[in-house]
């Protein structure tokens, strides 16, 4: 349990407390409709893997991170159109997908130098071979010869 410091008066919370409640208020509101069904799971696994399993933003290395720590954000917010495809998909961790909500991406960008790059190189690889890698990695073990 983590624990988080109300800031007492003026108008801006220092950027920790700010971060924090950020993400609390996220946590609460995506408690009780959350929900992974706009996307498949291999299609996202896919995006995951095109993306070397790393925050788009932040860089954080997300391997050993929980799955509902590892998300995906939209670049175009879907309240202004922005589609499924993975084109518009990055991946991200909870703390950056909370924060930046619906700022636009390359706005929220200069907070993370070199993100653009990444988003643009990221956005730009098609994503067949990586749907593949997924399905590949998600399909029980059919040519084991070894016991196991
Ligand atoms: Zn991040």
């Amino acid at each position: 349990m983590e624990t988080t410091y109300f800031p007492t008066d003026g108008p801006a919370a220092p950027y920790p407390v700010q971060h924090r409640l950020t993400s609390l208020v996220q946590r609460k509101r995506a408690n009780g409709k959350r929900s992974g069904a706009w996307i498949k799971p291999l299609r996202r696994l896919a995006v995951n893997l095109r993306d070397g399993f790393r925050c788009t933003w932040c860089e954080r290395d997300l391997h050993g991170a929980h799955p509902r720590h590892v998300q995906l954000d939209h670049l175009t917010p879907k309240i202004e159109g922005g589609s499924h495809d993975a084109s518009n998909l990055v991946t991200a961790c909870i703390n950056c997908n909370s924060r930046r909500q619906d700022m636009p991406w390359r706005e929220w960008a200069k907070l993370f130098p070199g993100s653009v790059r990444r988003v643009e190189n990221r956005r730009r690889r098609s994503l067949a071979r990586y749907i593949r890698l997924a399905r590949a990695l998600r399909a029980p073990e059919t040519t084991s010869t070894a016991g196991s």
